[in-house]
């Protein structure tokens, strides 16, 4: 099994800032230079990496994907979290990031956020530095 964190989540949409949990695997692996791949293993939740310094932004990115894929839609889907499928597979499943010097490398604004779209859960990051 690869590292993992564990996200606990407290509504049904939510972007948690995980950066610093993934910076402390990234610590603990000591791998200088090279490549830090974070995963979730979820089909109803996403990981990526926007603006941390503004908290609107995560606001305005969850409004906008109920507006796109809202909660009922007349889905096939009989557990009724459809929208939370397709909102995972617009987000993304994983995301990349170079590390120099054992630590992320990101820009001055940018932070990692765990999406989860079907909460409040207990949920899994997988995370792995090579
Ligand atoms: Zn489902």
């Amino acid at each position: 099994m690869p590292n993992s964190i564990s996200v606990k989540t407290g509504s049904r949409i939510e972007m948690v800032d995980i950066t610093s949990s993934v910076q402390k695997e990234v610590s603990t692996a000591g791998i200088a230079d090279g490549i830090c791949v974070v995963y979730v293993p979820h089909t109803t939740a996403g990981v990526t990496i926007n603006e941390g310094a503004d908290p609107a932004v995560c606001t305005d990115i969850l409004r906008k994907l109920n507006e796109l894929v809202p909660p009922n839609d007349g889905y096939r889907h009989m557990e009724g979290n459809a929208d939370s499928h397709i909102k995972t597979s617009l987000i993304g499943s994983s995301v990349m990031v170079i590390v120099e010097n054992g630590r992320l490398v990101l820009g001055t604004w940018q932070k990692i956020f765990f999406c989860e779209f079907d909460g409040p859960r207990s949920r899994k990051v997988y995370v792995r530095v090579g």
